[in-house]
């Protein structure tokens, strides 16, 4: 249906567990190069020999830390390294998502999320911006979120707060990387059946289910889905914009108003 994305290099942070590694197997099962980052090795070596296995192109893990900008940029070097010296896509996905309520968060807690989820993405951009340039067709992706940009949830002000600023960022962005042909979008997904959600335990998934018009939570094939036609070049005249991934969980302004 689409151009083949075969060799393409593509660096996925957060790329070692749930919505990152669904979108770096999509990738590589479209025969593109991916790299995935995470801060423990052994799971990251771990997850790319298993999607290496699967076949199709092959996918690295190498070490680094979003929150740090030196770290973003040696992935991002090491990344070129691995790939010939390319780097087409980047999916800006590492994120974390600790619940604290805002009369009891720290300073440390406010400033972990922040550091994560929203200066990351600046970061692991910035560093791959030569790169994205010399591709021809760069690609920027984010993993943002309905929590935040659109709905609310106790406990997740941090954590709405950077989702909400990945989408202020994306939009400037977008426009500083028009030029470059760059283009810069962003995906919002609803509650998706990842290792980190389950984290958040067997209520919170029951009460979200009943939240969910299509009835379950999405998978994280349903979000590589997206960011595989964010990456496409049938989706180089797409730039700035956000699409929403989650069941219908938006749309109703009650339970009862799902009928
Ligand atoms: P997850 O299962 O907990 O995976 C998070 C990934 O990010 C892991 O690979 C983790 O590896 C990595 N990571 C965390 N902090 C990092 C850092 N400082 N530097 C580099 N990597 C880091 O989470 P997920 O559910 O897949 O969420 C992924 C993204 O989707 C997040 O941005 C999240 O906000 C967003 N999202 C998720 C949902 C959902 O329902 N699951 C909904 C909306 C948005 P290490 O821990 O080893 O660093």
């Amino acid at each position: 249906m689409f151009t083949s994305i075969s060799g393409r290099s593509v660096l996925v942070t957060g790329g070692t567990k749930g919505i990152g590694k669904g979108i770096a197997a999509a990738f590589a099962a479209q025969g593109a190069q991916v790299a995935i980052t995470g801060r423990h090795a052994g799971l990251g070596e771990e997850t790319a020999a298993e999607l290496t296995a699967i076949g199709g192109g092959p996918v690295s893990y190498l070490h680094g830390d979003v929150a740090d900008p030196d770290s973003c940029a040696e992935v991002v070097a090491q990344t070129q390294d691995r790939h010939g010296g390319a780097l087409d896509v980047v999916c800006a996905n590492a994120g974390v998502f600790p619940a604290a309520p805002l009369a009891e968060m720290t300073p440390a807690e406010l400033d972990e999320v922040l550091s994560i989820n929203l200066k990351g993405t600046f970061y692991v951009v910035q560093s791959a911006l030569p790169a994205l340039a010399a591709s021809g067709h760069g690609r920027v992706i984010v993993t943002s979120s309905i929590t935040g940009p659109v709905t609310g949830f106790s406990g997740w002000t941090a954590y709405g707060a950077s989702k909400a600023g990945q989408l202020g960022f994306l939009k400037s962005a977008a426009l500083e990387l028009a030029k470059q042909k760059i283009t810069v979008n962003a995906i919002m997904p609803g509650n998706i059946a990842t290792e980190g959600l389950a984290d958040m335990g067997a209520e919170y998934i029951a009460g979200m289910e009943a939240a969910i018009p299509l009835g379950h939570l999405g998978s994280v094939a349903d979000i590589a889905a997206a960011a595989l036609f964010f990456a496409s070049d049938e989706a180089g005249y797409i730039t700035g914009q956000t699409l929403v991934v989650d069941g219908g969980q938006i749309i109703p302004e009650s339970l009862e108003a799902m009928g």
